[in-house]
């Protein structure tokens, strides 16, 4: 026997809605991958009272029989951001810094870059501790554990986005910056 996935994923679906109880991360999977809430049901998705997965080339697409809760383009953005997440907790994500670019060292003031040690550990480190053709090591800071500093900044993030107030005086902060830079003709020298 096979069952309509459609409405089974409908029940699942309004569950923790009706009961209270709290979302869980694998509902929430569950119902980012169900295809149902574009609309298209398939049939025959699972066998047997015990729901067996069967081969997706033997389902059957009913249309028009689960009403399009989101947009097929909103579904397969929501399949691209899963998959992206899948990236960053596989093998290849340790070797992704996101940071790069947003972080400085507080010693020298050169931009963090990430790097993996011993093929395992991500890094962020100063790149003052490098010497370049240009010029010699400039820094001693400290490797950065990147899970650590990531965690850091996340944090605050959070903290700020959870307090508009916070975030309104911050840019309040950054026009007067620019207002004053540019009044004193610093302007006119970056245009020259
Ligand atoms: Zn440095």
């Amino acid at each position: 026997m096979s069952s309509y996935t459609g409405s089974t994923a409908l029940k699942f679906f309004l569950f923790p809605y009706i009961t209270g109880k709290k979302w869980e991360a694998r509902t929430v999977n569950r119902v980012l991958h169900n295809k149902a809430y574009t609309g298209i049901t398939y049939f025959g998705r699972t066998t047997g009272k015990d729901h067996k997965k069967t081969n997706e080339d033997t389902w059957h697409v009913l249309t028009d029989v689960t009403p399009a809760i989101i947009s097929q383009e909103l579904f397969e953005q929501a399949q691209s951001a899963l998959a992206k997440l899948r990236g960053l907790h596989s093998g290849k994500a340790k070797h992704e810094y996101p940071l790069t670019g947003f972080v400085v060292c507080e010693k020298c003031g050169s931009s963090l870059i990430g790097s993996c040690l011993r093929g395992n550990y991500r890094y962020y480190h100063c790149r003052g501790t490098y010497l370049t053709a240009s010029r010699a090591k400039i820094c001693d800071a400290h490797y950065i554990r990147a899970d650590w500093l990531e965690e850091v900044v996340w944090d605050k993030v959070k903290s700020v986005l959870s307090q508009p107030e916070l975030l309104l005086a911050e840019v309040g902060k950054q026009v007067e910056n620019e207002k004053a830079h540019y009044s004193t003709g610093t302007m006119d020298k970056e245009i020259k």
